[in-house]
């Protein structure tokens, strides 16, 4: 899936929620989170976030390797 990171936090521009075609972005307190089951990896959230914050899973830049653990956490317990 794709993940949400720093950069989003207190930014929550939400041009993700309006591209996203399964609605499985949702707001948080001070950034914005993927449900990691729901996200079919399209790619659109990324390429229209004007921060730069998606980034897919599986290309995480090593500084942001926590954030699919925040992500996935936000939606609680499987
Ligand atoms: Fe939604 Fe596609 Fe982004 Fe996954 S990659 S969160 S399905 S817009």
């Amino acid at each position: 899936p794709f993940v949400i990171t720093d950069a989003c936090i207190d930014i929550k521009d939400k041009a993700c929620l309006a591209a996203c075609p399964v609605d499985c972005i949702y707001e948080g307190g001070r950034t914005l989170y993927i449900q990691p089951d729901e996200c079919i990896d399209c790619g659109l959230c990324e390429t229209v976030c004007p921060v730069a914050a998606i980034h897919a899973d599986d290309r995480l830049p090593p500084e942001l390797a926590a954030w699919p653990a925040v992500n996935r956490d936000f939606f609680g317990p499987e």
